[in-house]
């Protein structure tokens, strides 16, 4: 192992990750991480948290993002989720505080829309199992909501059952026929999303009025105007919200400042390369900034990342991004 990795995405326990920011920079230290940037979704630490990482006297540098949550509309005219990276903001900006704080209320409401939607489908599942799902998080994510299904064995037999019907339906839909093996390809972390918990899904999730989500331009443009930059995450997974022209068009007029190009999860077990070559060669057209994560949750998530090809790939990436933009490095140990 050679070390120096640089992982600018990665969740904590504040949002849906297993570990605390201290527990991540100690597994980060000894997988030879060199830089972790904590990207929790639609959230900003707690001045605590931010004490703590300030007396940190480790070896990793550590900087505080965000993934923002946001929707786009696809080539399909359909409204779909995606996640927008942000770094170098000032988390004190009023407008992204108030943003913040409706999506927080949001997820509770929209919490309640999921219980009501998965107990129609027959699904065993409460309230009070989700936030036991969510316990330690600060926010109630959809990964949470999937965990309450599984903590009752009996809620299988429901997810088999629409993935027989789906397969049935697409025997005569050429769509849903390629949507069926895709989500076979990608495993059963991702049958859930395919079948029932999206908007976009075989069973649709009654999406409820987007009172406070923004679209992905809006989104950006909350970060830009905050001080900081714009990156879109994980393309890979949103290739329906997002078309290749509309990310050029994105990445030309500088609505996003640069793509991720490298995650490594478990969220798929489909080969990305061909996107990652993609991705790739567009930070070059359009001189955008390039960054690569391990979009961690846990020990295994950072290993995992480190391990792969990516990893060295991602030595020396903040620093050109510092080079590059000059940002300001308060919320940071960089400097
Ligand atoms: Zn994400
Ligand atoms: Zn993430």
């Amino acid at each position: 192992m050679t070390g120096g990795f640089e992982s600018l995405h990665a969740h904590t326990r504040d949002t849906d990750g297993h570990q605390t920011h201290l527990e991540a920079l100690e597994s980060a230290a000894a997988l030879g991480y060199q830089v972790l940037a904590f990207t929790d979704h639609d959230w900003f630490p707690e001045p605590d948290t931010v004490r703590q990482l300030q007396s940190y006297t480790g070896p990793v540098k550590w900087l505080l993002g965000i993934e923002l949550s946001a929707f786009h509309q696809g080539s399909d005219q359909a409204p779909h989720n995606l996640h927008v990276l942000g770094y170098f903001f000032d988390p004190q900006n009023r407008q992204l505080q108030d943003y913040l704080q409706e999506l927080e209320q949001g997820r509770i409401e929209r919490m309640q829309r999921y219980v009501e939607h998965l107990s129609a489908l027959g699904f065993t599942i409460s309230r009070q199992d989700c936030l036991t799902a969510a316990s330690g998080s600060r926010i109630i994510g959809s990964p949470h909501i999937v965990k309450a299904i599984e903590s009752h064995p009996e809620n299988q037999a429901i997810i088999d059952r629409l993935k027989d019907q789906l397969a049935a339906a697409a025997e005569h839909d050429p769509e849903l026929k390629a949507r069926y093996e895709r989500m076979i390809k990608e495993g059963p972390r991702q049958y859930p999303y395919v079948l029932f918990m999206k908007a976009s899904s075989f069973v649709p999730f009654p999406a409820g009025h987007k009172m406070s989500m923004l679209s992905l331009e809006d989104a950006s443009k909350l970060i830009q105007a905050a001080g900081g930059i714009a990156v879109l995450a994980h393309w890979f997974f949103n290739q329906d919200a997002v078309s290749r022209p509309q990310l050029e068009s994105l990445l030309s007029t500088r609505q996003l400042d640069g793509v991720e190009t490298e995650v490594v999860n478990l969220i798929t077990e489909r080969d990305v390369s061909a996107e990652t070559t993609y991705l790739r060669s567009l930070t070059t057209r359009f001189d955008a900034i390039e960054t690569m994560g391990s979009d961690s949750h846990d020990q295994a998530d950072l290993q995992a990342f480190a391990e792969s090809p990516a990893a060295a790939r991602s030595v020396g990436q903040t620093q050109r991004i510092i080079d590059r933009i000059q940002p300001n490095l308060t919320w940071s140990n960089l400097k």
